[in-house]
């Protein structure tokens, strides 16, 4: 067992770990006059803050949820680590060396696995990155150029190579002296002996303090043996993916600054927006995005949620639609105002910047429009309007949507919307709106309809029907 970490060197930690600095990974911190700073609660859901922190004193407390405590506390409960841990997670944060008194096992003189997996992380991202120049790595920087992008992005953004030997990363990583069974739970080598990703381009997924906490990777060769395009990190205890957002090292202050956040889809159209200015670009990694990565950027957003915007952009395609519905049947999450952009070509970011350059992404996102809007058109767009029963099966399928929302204020103002839409009474509308809701099962997420078949290629998103 671990011996305790020696009280000196706790008091340092304590000292030098300032808990304004620590919350303010977390949560957007304003003053609140009389030296506190107040912000969302990272611990229940708000949207006017309660949540405080007061450095002086070296305390956070929610007014909201009851929560509290000092800045090893604070790091406890978000990280969902021990005490040992959390200590040992500040330390690495301000440059503490920590001793260890005797325990039931001896001394400790290593530092927690936590922090060894954030250290083999960081090694092997310096790896990866130092083996984008080898002769190896060709096909990866033809895959850059050829996505408009130059040596000083791929610096920028940390990309890397993984070596095609498939031991190239272990040998590198056991020689720097970590340990086989670390690099195993970091989830860099396989537990048959093989670095977990081979010949292969890498971005390097970092926290908003800019730890690394694992990898996405593209495959490049028609000999990978893995059949995904893109592979990401295993979970490990650092690695969530449903924690964890590409770009929100950079991102980050941005977004707090614009009260703004861009959700796109993948690697390269995080890169691109930035790289085009679009700098509050972020996307989940590997998974939907979902409630947890929703609340995520909440957090980042000023007190004032209810004036922050997430702006989704999707293909204009079935897959988008259907992604977009996805968002909007889980929107109760969001405490920020939701948008979509959909490029009325269908181009992903990365495509259109190398198509009309950097000032088309700017304006991709500049003309964004509420996402309700977006997925009513696209539901009753499949339905022949002309017709009375196409009328009514449109305002049928849509009703389900409508119903959905759970802001009550909202709601009269989408079936005006919609009953304009379908060319239909308000009040026949509103009927059908009741009628989906009677049928709704309580605490259920509402009804998805099917998305539009995948045969219609040129299936409108919709937008270009819409004055927003
Ligand atoms: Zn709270």
């Amino acid at each position: 067992m671990a011996g305790r970490i020696h009280p000196e060197d706790l008091e340092t930690v304590r000292e030098r770990s300032r808990i304004d600095e620590v919350v303010a990974a977390f949560v957007q911190l304003r003053p609140a006059g009389g030296g506190s700073l107040t912000g969302l609660c990272p611990f229940h859901d708000e949207k006017t803050p309660s949540f405080r922190v007061t450095p002086a004193k070296g305390f956070y407390y929610c007014f909201g949820c009851g929560e509290g405590g000092d800045v090893i506390g604070f790091v406890q409960k978000i990280n969902n680590m021990g005490f040992t841990e959390a200590v040992e997670f500040l330390a690495d944060r301000c440059g503490v060396q920590l001793r260890y008194t005797e325990g039931d096992g001896g001394p400790r003189h290593e530092p927690g696995l936590r922090m060894r997996i954030l250290e083999a992380n960081q090694a092997a991202a310096e790896f990866f990155a130092g083996q984008l120049t080898s002769p190896d790595a060709v096909e990866g920087r033809r895959f850059l150029h050829g996505r408009g992008f130059t040596r000083e992005h791929a610096e920028l953004f940390g990309i890397g190579f993984a070596p095609r030997s498939g031991t190239g990363l272990r040998e590198h990583l056991l020689g720097r002296k970590f340990s086989r069974d670390d690099l195993v739970k970091a989830g860099l080598v396989r537990e048959n002996g093989w670095d977990f990703f081979q010949g292969r381009l890498v971005w390097p997924i970092r926290d908003a303090g800019r730890s690394t906490l694992g990898f996405g990777a593209r495959r490049l060769f028609d000999d990978d043996r893995m059949p995904a395009k893109y592979l990401n990190t295993p979970e490990t205890i650092v690695y969530k993916k449903s924690h964890v957002l590409y770009g929100l090292d950079l991102a980050r202050t941005h977004i707090g600054k614009k009260n703004q956040a861009v959700v796109v889809e993948g690697y390269t159209d995080v890169m691109a927006c930035h790289v085009a200015g679009v700098d509050t670009a972020v996307a989940s990694c590997g998974t939907a995005f979902g409630a947890d990565h929703s609340r995520m950027l909440d957090r980042l957003m000023t007190a004032d949620a209810h004036s922050g915007e997430v702006v989704f952009t999707f293909d204009g395609d079935a897959a988008g639609q259907a992604a977009a519905l996805k968002v909007f049947s889980s929107d109760a999450s969001f405490t920020a105002q939701t948008y979509v952009a959909v490029e009325p070509t269908g181009l992903d970011p990365c495509d259109l910047r190398i198509q009309s350059g950097d000032g088309a992404v700017r304006e991709l996102v500049a003309r964004r429009v509420p996402l309700y809007r977006y997925v009513m058109r696209n539901t009753i767009e499949r339905f022949d309007l002309d017709r009375a029963d196409g009328r009514l099966a449109a305002v049928r399928a849509a009703a389900p949507l409508v119903a959905s929302v759970r802001d009550a204020a909202l709601v009269s103002g989408y079936l005006r919307e919609l009953a304009g839409w379908v060319g239909l009474n308000p009040d026949e509308v509103r009927a059908e709106v009741t009628r989906a809701n009677a049928r709704k099962v309580p605490h259920e997420p509402p009804p998805i309809p099917a998305a539009p078949p995948a045969s219609g290629e040129g299936t409108d998103p919709g937008l270009k029907h819409t004055s927003a």
